[in-house]
């Protein structure tokens, strides 16, 4: 897609925000990140500056106020060290009316939003959980995390303190409104994908039928043996079960003019096995790639959904890769791992990863078991690479709603109106509304009943809102790095230096 035919604006002069950084020297790469992640969330360009330097004007001050920076025309920002410490404990605030998250007892008025900011979209609280709370991967439940942000879990903060910031700008220097890059394109609100993680693909895979078999035996629910059953029935052309969800799918996004994204399970290539990866993978026998292939040709798209332990390793990620490409003849350009099985406890160490055999975006940042925002927000961002001390070159794409998230509890009704909730409030913040609901529930019996009822009233009416850009992962992240390239080329072109 070009972008730029799409956006009137893009290509002018634009004034930047102006950001003068008074801090420690040690905190500095962690601003400028944060100031980057704002600007994007704005749409302005941001300029940072360490000196005051002339007449020109400064819009905001982050850090420690003194007589020479008594800046009356500038948002101020006070600085807190504290608020960057992993051993900090937070508590969920009230902040000039919006919810945020800062050290127990600062006085409301005094958060250090910047700091904040970083906390959130680096995971910084996670830290704070014990490993007898997470399993042998990491991996852990929303109710190990520290009270502050157990309380937070599905609120954007980070979004809210993005809005408060430009409200605040904007009143102080009314003139860089005009300057607004749009946040979505075709001057839509917020954005909308849905995706499908493809963990089922053959239920007549002897692992399958194994689990099913057990499953049923120790839960004593008949709904496992009838599973198997299916899987025998088509154990020699899963395409034609009911838990190919593929088909089902793509005549129902047809329908409404839409196209997703579908994850692709590939089973350990030289890793082990574990026992909650994938049971099936896209390279049974009885699976047709032309139809894969056509369907990528259609605009669908295909992503990776490595296993479990492919996090720890990049060589298990590129094969992985390799394997569906080779065979879809088309490149991946993003994934989700299965279970949101990152590296939970380093996760810039799965990022990293993923740069490095080629990937665009990552979507895995999400809860285990909850909607909401595991990063404070519902923007695309690029995450926060520790060691070189920048943003990695790799879009994430937040995952706020999942189909297991609300499905859960059997109620249709309850999960339709959870939904419906958690994309409200993207709405609001004008976010992306990133929706995962599994390939194989779409046949909406067994396990899966009322899944795809649950998911048409969740996501049809966001389909009918004028407002909504619907799209696919790719098209987002596409959009996200042409719109940075944009702020940061405006920044340059004034500068005519290297602005991280
Ligand atoms: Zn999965």
């Amino acid at each position: 897609m070009h972008f730029r035919k799409l956006v009137l604006g893009f290509g002018h002069f634009m004034i930047s925000v102006v950001v003068l950084l008074n801090i420690p020297s040690d905190f500095i790469p962690q601003a400028k990140y944060v100031f980057n992640y704002f600007g994007n969330s704005w749409g302005l360009p941001v300029d940072i500056i360490f000196d005051k330097n002339g007449e020109a004007p400064i819009h905001v001050l982050y850090g420690f106020r003194n007589e020479a920076l008594s800046l009356d025309g500038a948002v101020f920002i006070p600085f807190d060290a504290s608020l960057y410490d992993q051993q900090t404990v937070c508590t969920l605030c009230d902040c000039d009316g919006f919810a945020a998250l800062g050290k127990a007892g600062t006085p409301d008025t005094g958060i250090d939003l910047v700091a904040s900011t970083f906390r959130l979209l680096t995971m910084v609280d996670e830290h704070q959980i014990d490993s007898a709370s997470r399993d042998k991967l990491g991996n852990f439940f929303v109710d190990a995390l520290p009270e502050g942000r157990r309380r937070s879990i599905d609120l954007p903060l980070v979004d809210y303190y993005a809005a408060f910031l430009l409200d605040k700008l904007l009143a102080l220097t009314p003139e860089l409104r005009s300057n607004i890059l749009p946040r979505w394109p075709h001057g839509k609100k917020f954005a909308v994908c849905l995706t499908h993680d493809s963990d089922l693909i053959h239920m007549g895979s002897p692992i399958e039928l194994a689990t099913a078999m057990v499953k049923g035996f120790v839960r004593r629910k008949r709904v496992f043996f009838d599973m198997a059953l299916e899987g025998v029935r088509y154990l020699h052309s899963p395409m034609n079960s009911s838990l190919w969800g593929f088909s089902g799918w793509a005549e129902y996004e047809m329908d409404h003019n839409i196209r997703s994204c579908f994850y692709l399970p590939v089973s350990p290539r030289k890793s082990k096995r574990r026992l909650n990866d994938c049971k099936s993978d896209v390279f049974v026998s009885g699976v047709d790639w032309k139809v894969f292939q056509s369907m990528q040709k259609q605009g669908w798209e295909f992503g990776l959904h490595p296993s479990l332990d492919a996090q720890k390793d990049l060589e298990e990620i590129v094969l992985q890769k390799m394997a569906v490409e080779e065979r879809l003849q088309a490149p991946l350009m993003g994934l989700r791992h299965h279970y949101l099985a990152i590296d939970n406890q380093n996760p810039h160490l799965t990022f990293e990863k993923h740069v490095a055999a080629g990937f665009s975006y990552d979507t895995s940042l999400g809860w285990q078991e909850k909607a909401g925002f595991r990063t404070g927000t519902s923007l695309p961002f690029r995450p926060y690479d520790p060691v070189r001390k920048r943003a990695f070159q790799l879009i994430e794409l937040p995952l706020a709603l999942m189909d297991t998230y609300v499905m859960g509890q059997g109620d249709v009704e309850v999960a339709i109106k959870a939904g419906r909730r958690i994309a409200k409030l993207i709405c609001d913040v004008g976010g992306l509304i990133n929706i995962n609901w599994h390939t194989e529930t779409h046949c909406s019996k067994y396990i899966f009943l009322n899944y795809l009822t649950g998911l048409k009233n969740i996501l049809e009416p966001l389909l009918k809102d004028n407002d909504a850009w619907v799209t696919t992962p790719m098209q987002i992240a596409e959009w996200w790095n042409y719109r940075n390239k944009e702020l940061q080329r405006n920044v340059l072109g004034m500068k005519n230096i290297c602005v991280e």
